[in-house]
């Protein structure tokens, strides 16, 4: 399994428009950082993790042809409104829909009707607020995305969803607070039980409860990649700082943790810095950094594998 982190930055994207600091005129390329999203490919499926204003150019940036499935955390500008751009891939979806046995059987009048989107139900009520156009009659015209919105909140660790070819990738969702907003994180895993991998994806979120983080390590089994918020050094209402981001990290244990939804404050070489010498209070994240893991800020293009 694989996930390419297409933007790790905060909602104004790094550099920040008409910003002259040093981190948004840097030239190292870790310092430009797209809106949050990522792409999972496993057992030749093809799918998206939200689709914020920069999805157009990173589906030419990362050469998507195709998407089976489309999983949305919350309902933020910055992780939802390229949605229009999913139309070319809601039209050539129709031929993966029906290929797919699980959703076919599942949900059949979608058959070759549109593309799923994954997400809470919660969620999926300010979708169809926010966005009418695609999902109420209109007067046609300019073409619309065909979407399917499939709420997730049932596919627990005991209950995952369960998609690819022989049903071979695990998805769960994660419920998470983000200020006063919910928010989803995701695990995808696969293998056998005790074989188990996966990478937990958990951005915007300042608060994970206790049930929460037990099922990140039920669904992950060997969770060999935790990408997780961590906006900045100094703390903020909605969002996990670096210190709160290091002990949700601490307590699942992935072999690498990333962090993801970072704003301009520090470059990727300080923020760097800022783990190495924090480390030393974290010493389940120390331990697994000795035995060859890792922790350090995401940057966009980075590839993951489980
Ligand atoms: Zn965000
Ligand atoms: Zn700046
Ligand atoms: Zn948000």
């Amino acid at each position: 399994m694989k996930m390419t982190l297409m933007g790790t930055g905060t909602s104004h994207g790094v550099p920040v428009i008409g910003c002259t600091c040093p981190v948004c005129t840097s030239s190292d390329p870790h310092n430009t950082r797209l809106r949050c999203s990522a792409l999972v490919d496993e057992a030749n499926q093809h799918f998206l993790i939200d689709v914020g204003p920069d999805f157009r150019f990173q589906a030419l940036k990362y050469k998507i042809c195709r998407l089976d499935a489309v999983f949305i955390t919350h309902s933020h500008a910055d992780h939802l409104h390229g949605i229009d751009d999913l139309r070319i891939f809601s039209h050539k979806n129709s031929f993966a829909m029906s290929r797919d046995r699980v959703i076919a059987e599942k949900y059949p009048e979608t058959s070759g009707e549109g593309l799923p989107v994954y997400t809470s139900e919660r969620t999926k009520g300010y979708i169809h607020q926010r966005f009418p156009y695609i999902f109420v009659d209109h007067d046609k015209g300019g073409g619309i995305p065909k979407l399917h919105l499939i709420p997730i909140d049932q596919n627990t660790s005991e209950n995952p969803l369960l998609l690819g070819d022989e049903e071979k990738i695990q998805i769960v969702q994660i419920p998470m607070l983000h200020g006063n907003h919910h928010t989803n994180g995701y695990v995808f895993s696969h293998g056998a039980k005790d074989q188990k991998k996966g990478i937990a994806y958990l951005t915007d979120c300042n608060f994970i409860s206790d049930q929460s983080i037990s099922e990140v390590i039920k669904a992950g089994g060997q969770i060999e990649h935790l990408v997780i918020d961590a906006l900045r050094e100094k703390e903020h209402s909605s969002h996990c700082n670096f210190l709160q981001a290091l002990a949700y990290a601490e307590r699942i244990g992935a072999r690498h943790t990333w962090f993801t939804h970072i704003t301009h404050d520090m470059s990727h070489e300080q923020i760097q810095e800022y783990i190495k010498a924090h480390l030393i209070n974290f010493p389940k994240l120390s331990q697994i950094v000795s035995e060859g893991g890792s922790v350090s800020p995401a940057y966009d293009g980075l590839i993951l594998e489980a």
